[in-house]
């Protein structure tokens, strides 16, 4: 990888921009460079053919002065420690962006889910937890789902913590399934929370959301929510999604059940009968009103940021911006809305499942949206008037570094108070 889209350097740069333009005390930027705690496994797993492979994963807890650390665990084949450094970074901005009560942490296995059966799957996910079960509590570092890892992985990784605790913990762990003391809502939490982020910014920009043209990057929990939820709450027309394959594009609106058929035939949203294929790249540059990054990340880049179209840029997915392209887009009066605040939905529902896990009372689901609508319309409210007050002294900032601003400010606040520096 280019050194210039190592996430950890860009995470790093990021901080170092908002550091420089908020003043951030010496002692608390060089803290916050680093991770607090960086742990790389290795998991013996027998596969079907008998034979024993091991497979690299690693936890990074990056700073824990707002609470327990928080974030997902990735099962991807290009796996890397610098990307989960990056990602336990942003999950530390994140939490403390929307003000709940945790630090950041980031977990990842290297393996290729769809060279493995589900037995596979099972004695991977229990060995990570097997291995880092020590570092790891609802106190400690909570773990959660994030990319090809799913609630049912999630809940085989709390029973195999149970039975190294030998008792019953569901707040270990979240995004489980309902079965096993998941939270209603949370399954579209980080979706919902996202398209509640661009209700926000569409009154912002004055977009009409039932005449505005979406486009999708990504088919899997975020994307295919943030599809569905669209139409759903604001009757609003996704022209264009894709997956790993590519896209699919159809001005007059994509109609779900042909997206799953074709989905389970070819494996594919480009098997889908009618529209018109485009690949990952033609999406982004598509003509649209808004783009939803909702992948992976380093799509929107130095090279086709100037080609972007959208008057809003949402960042569902995690890092889909490089800062070459954050700067490009914000000359260009794109509204490019970061990762941490667009896709926070998902850890404040599973803020709000370990907080019935704790007290042993559940909630319906319309109390848990109505919860994540006023946590992430107060983050965008944040964000735009600090970014407002920077620009009125003269400074102008992107929204990201305004969100970077708050973030940091918190967590320093708390590290001070605990007497770290
Ligand atoms: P997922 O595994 O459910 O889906 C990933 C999707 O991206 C799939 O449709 C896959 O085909 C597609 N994809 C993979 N490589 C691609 C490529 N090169 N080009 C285009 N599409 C590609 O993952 P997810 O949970 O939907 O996560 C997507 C993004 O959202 C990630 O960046 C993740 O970190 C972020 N995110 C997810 C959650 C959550 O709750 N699921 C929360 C916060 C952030």
């Amino acid at each position: 990888m280019p050194e210039e889209l190592n996430p950890f350097k860009i995470a790093q740069e990021q901080l170092d921009e908002a550091a420089s333009v908020m003043g951030l005390d010496e002692q608390a930027h060089q803290i916050l460079r680093e991770p607090m705690r960086t742990l790389t496994v290795t998991i013996p797993v027998k596969m079907k053919d008998g034979k024993t492979h091991t497979f690299q994963g690693f936890r990074v807890q990056y700073n824990d002065a707002r609470g327990p650390a928080k974030g997902g665990i990735r099962f991807h084949p290009q796996e890397s420690l610098d990307t989960v450094k990056a990602l336990s970074a942003w999950m530390t901005w994140k939490t403390s962006l929307a003000n709940i009560p945790f630090g950041g942490a980031k977990g990842g296995i290297i393996c290729d889910t769809k060279q493995m059966n589900e037995d596979e799957l099972q004695a991977l996910s229990r060995g990570y937890i097997r291995a880092i079960g020590k570092f790891i509590g609802p106190n400690i570092d909570i773990p959660a789902p994030d990319v090809y890892t799913t609630p049912q992985i999630m809940a085989w990784m709390m029973d195999e913590y149970d039975n190294i605790v030998r008792h019953n913990e569901p707040g270990v762990i979240t995004g489980k399934p309902l079965e096993v003391w998941g939270s209603e809502g949370r399954s579209d939490s980080t979706a919902m929370g996202g398209l509640f982020v661009m209700r926000e910014a569409a009154k912002t920009l004055g977009i009409d959301l039932k005449t505005a043209k979406i486009a999708v990057q990504g088919f899997g929990n975020a994307g295919k929510y943030a599809y569905t939820l669209s139409k759903k709450l604001f009757g609003a027309n996704v022209v264009a999604i894709s997956d790993s394959e590519g896209a699919i594009y159809d001005d007059k609106g994509l109609d779900l059940a042909k997206l799953e058929k074709a989905k389970t035939d070819t494996g594919s949203v480009q098997g889908y009968e009618g529209g018109k294929k485009l690949t990952n790249e033609q999406l982004l540059e598509s003509e649209v009103d808004i783009l939803i990054p909702a992948a992976i990340e380093n799509q929107i880049t130095g090279k086709n940021a100037d080609k972007i179209n959208a008057k809003l840029v949402l960042e569902l997915a995690n890092g889909p911006v490089t800062p070459d392209a954050d700067k490009i887009l914000h000359e260009r009066g794109i509204l490019d809305l970061p990762d941490f605040l667009v896709n926070s939905g998902g850890v404040i529902g599973s803020y709000f499942e370990w907080v019935q896990n704790i007290n042993g009372y559940y909630w319906p689901a319309d109390e848990v949206y109505q919860k994540l609508d006023k946590i992430i319309t107060k983050s965008f409210a944040d964000t735009m008037s600090t970014k407002k007050a920077y620009d009125d002294k003269g400074t102008k900032i992107t929204p990201r570094t305004a969100a970077y601003i708050i973030a940091v400010d918190r967590v320093a606040k708390a590290m001070k108070a605990r007497g770290w520096y």
